[in-house]
């Protein structure tokens, strides 16, 4: 194996060792604590799992947590009224909405009714149009954890080409977008691209966001290029035993880290990025409100 592991898991307890450093001087100095409020709508195990973890870390940060649990059949305009009245709470930085919502609520709605300032997931139109206009924007996690990662391991990523696969408007567009603001050269492709692999073959950044188990090979990957793969799919594992399952990503591990220059793992690389970045942008999000200086080297 050649290739430099990027251990995200390490780069995510700085990321939160520094989230803490910021948090502890806002109280100290300021005297504010920075508040996050998570509203989880339904019982689908995946995202409890999600949502104890947010605010578990959000806790360990210093941070406060405010959890939200309403019954899968709630109606849209109770949830909306929560929405309304976390905007109006000073003591709420960010606000974030576990996704996916049950069917009956339109998600879009819901999203674009979080006052943009605190929208620390970065997914309402206004954050959107901001970052995509190269101005201060919230940036979303997933694709926000990746560009620390990338920019750790570069320096500088002027001038190298890019490429993400996967176009979803949480990780592939705004990834995009991020990478062409460090003046990268960027090819986005997806499930209609041609020549998927000559494509792939041609980048010094290789950003897969798919969701398909190890479907980029090692021989898609140019030598040396720095691999980030965010996808996280659960495989069958009869070596483990009968009935037992393994997390991979959207990269074949081993053959890719023969070619590559780094490359993350799943697990252990992008993953543990997602929910320290959810905090960096709560402190963002506290500090901007409170117009004080915003914590270096955790924002984009
Ligand atoms: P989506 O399903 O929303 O998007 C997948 C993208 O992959 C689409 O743009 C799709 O193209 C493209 N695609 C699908 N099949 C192919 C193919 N054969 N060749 C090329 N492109 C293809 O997924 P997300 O962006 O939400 O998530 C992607 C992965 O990242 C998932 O595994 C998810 O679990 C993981 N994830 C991980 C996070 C983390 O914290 N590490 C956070 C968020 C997601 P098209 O648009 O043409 O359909």
């Amino acid at each position: 194996m050649s290739a430099k592991i990027i251990d995200g898991k390490a780069f995510a307890a700085e990321v939160r060792e520094k989230v803490a450093g910021h948090v502890s001087r806002l109280k100290e100095v300021h005297g504010i604590t920075p508040g996050l409020a998570v509203v989880l709508v339904g019982d689908d195990p995946a995202s409890e799992v999600y949502v104890r973890n947010k605010g578990k870390q959000t806790l360990e940060a210093g941070m406060n947590s405010y959890e939200h649990k309403l019954p899968e059949d709630t109606p849209e305009a109770d949830l909306l009224a929560l929405v309304k009245q976390l905007n109006a709470d000073p003591a709420v930085h960010g606000i974030l909405v576990q996704l996916p919502l049950p069917q009956h609520i339109d998600e879009e709605k819901v999203i674009n009714a979080i006052t943009p300032d605190k929208d620390v997931d970065g997914f309402h139109i206004l954050n959107v149009g901001l970052l995509g206009t190269g101005q201060k924007a919230m940036v979303p996690c997933t694709p926000l954890g990746c560009l620390m990662m990338l920019r750790d391991h570069h320096g500088s990523l002027s001038g190298l080409n890019a490429v993400v696969v996967g176009r979803s408007n949480i990780v592939g567009k705004p990834m995009a977008q991020l990478l062409l603001r460090d003046s990268c050269t960027v090819t986005i492709a997806h499930s209609r691209t041609k020549d998927l692999a000559d494509v792939c073959r041609r980048a010094d950044i290789l950003v897969a966001a798919v969701g398909r188990p190890q479907m980029i090979p090692g021989d898609w990957v140019k030598p040396g290029a720095t691999v980030i793969d965010v996808g996280i799919n659960r495989i069958p594992a009869p070596e483990k035993g009968e009935g037992k399952t393994r997390l991979v990503g959207d990269v074949e591990f081993d053959s890719a880290a023969q070619v590559a220059g780094a490359i993350t793992p799943v697990p252990g690389g992008v993953g543990p990025m997602t929910i320290a970045c959810l905090l960096a942008n709560t402190v963002t999000a506290c500090c901007r409100a409170n117009n004080l200086p915003e914590p270096e080297g955790l924002t984009a």
